[in-house]
């Protein structure tokens, strides 16, 4: 074993206990002091114990409020650019079953901490791969990540989509835009669950498509079976199209963003052409705030058999989550008075400040209010490439029931 000379983080007594539990941060206010000079930013440190113990390998910033991501919780452990590589190659592999078991060619191949790589995301697109580093850690380990993936993967193209707020949190210069390789098309072809979707990496939300969903549109499809259908915050189609193909009669997609909605008019286009037992059926496009437009359809008393709710993120933080939940309860109250008896419920929460039993509160709340009783039939979370690591809660973000509202 090669001697460790890395810094060591030393922390106050009883702090330990989260990093013993293998919770991956270490806030700046659990620290004691550092032994050895202090570490460059992004620069691997030795976790220490009060007592001096060893308790993990993670890397330093002083500028963030989590001062220490955790990489390795063995004492032998070398973070040299091979323990990088394997890091990212395990991740890769992993994955290698959605591809094949989904009939997709987009998923996300390293979703962050719950990878063990702190502060990375990769997602493929078919031949492209959206990369985002958030964290100084991982900046400094730019080089060896690329050479892993091209190595991995091969791609066509690798571009930086990183959240450029959440790299000033960290001191970091924006970095979104630049790439290397082939730029991609846009828009670019993927295919999940068998459906063609038109995506735009470059002016798309998240990195073009909202891979975490798709289990869930697999799951939420098959009820749409000769319904009316009201896809709310539709964004290009990810739940459209499977529920067109799963047979509804008729499908209303909402969504404010007219980019989107010009990629979604544009998917149904060609699963329309593709699939002759869709072709007929009436798909109307609105480019609208669902709030305003539930309210309407309300006073107009216009029904809908099945609702989907897939909102964006309502509360960034710990502080927006009782005005989220309002909001929360507003949508499922309103989506609950559109629904015949009997009507199907999709609503789901991607707002990790707001727990699961929140959000099961909020829905509940909405029931009582519009004096229906609701049953849940399923349980949803986030797809199989986005892993909830139990140690840390912060990876479960998305949150899903299907409702029947009698
Ligand atoms: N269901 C989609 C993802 C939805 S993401 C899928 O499966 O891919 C959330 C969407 O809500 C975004 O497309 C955003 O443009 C839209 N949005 C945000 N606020 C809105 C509002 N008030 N009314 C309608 N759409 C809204």
């Amino acid at each position: 074993m090669t001697k460790n000379n890395n810094p060591s983080v030393i922390l106050k007594p009883g702090r330990d206990k989260s990093v013993r539990h293998r919770h991956p941060w270490i806030f700046s206010g659990a620290i004691d002091g550092i032994a050895g000079a202090e570490p460059e930013p992004g620069e691997v440190v030795q976790v220490q114990a009060a007592d001096g113990s060893f308790l993990a390998h993670g890397y330093f910033n002083a500028k963030s409020r989590i001062s220490v991501r955790l990489l390795d919780w063995q004492r032998g452990a070398h973070i040299d650019e091979g323990w990088w590589r394997e890091r990212v190659a395990a991740a890769v592999m992993r994955r290698t079953s959605v591809a094949t078991e989904t009939d997709s060619n987009a998923c996300r191949l390293v979703y962050a901490e719950a990878d063990g790589l702190p502060g990375l995301i990769v997602d493929q697109h078919d031949g492209f791969l959206a990369v985002q580093m958030l964290t100084v850690g991982i900046e400094r380990v730019r080089g060896v990540i690329h050479a892993a993936l091209e190595e991995l993967l091969h791609p066509t193209g690798v571009v930086d989509l990183s959240d450029d707020t959440a790299r000033g949190l960290e001191g970091l210069p924006p970095s979104s835009g630049s790439g290397t390789g082939k730029p991609p098309d846009r828009p670019l072809a993927i295919r999940e669950n068998g459906f063609r979707y038109l995506i735009d990496l470059f002016e798309g939300q998240k990195t073009g498509f909202y891979l975490d969903q798709r289990t869930n549109r697999r799951r939420v499809a098959p009820y749409a079976q000769g319904k009316s259908v009201l896809d709310g915050f539709c964004y290009t189609g990810g739940f459209t199209l499977p529920a067109l193909a799963a047979g509804a009669q008729a499908i209303t997609c909402i969504d404010s963003s007219a980019a989107a909605l010009d990629l979604l008019r544009q998917n149904v286009e060609s699963l329309q052409a593709e699939r002759p037992a869709c072709a007929n059926v009436t798909v109307e496009v609105l480019k609208g705030n669902l709030f305003e437009l539930m309210r309407r359809y309300r006073d107009e008393e216009r029904h809908f058999e099945m609702v989907i709710l897939d909102p964006p993120k309502l509360a960034a933080a710990q502080a927006q989550v009782p005005k989220a939940l309002r909001a929360y309860k507003d949508l499922n109250l309103l989506a609950m008075k559109l629904l015949t008896p009997g009507g199907i419920l999709a609503t789901f929460s991607c707002s990790g400040a707001v727990s699961r039993s929140e959000f099961h509160n909020a829905v509940a709340w909405a029931a009582t209010d519009a004096q229906r009783s609701v049953q849940v039939i399923e349980q949803l979370s986030q797809a199989e490439d986005h892993p909830v690591l139990i140690s840390f809660p912060e990876s479960e973000y998305l949150k899903g029931l299907i409702c029947r509202v009698l």
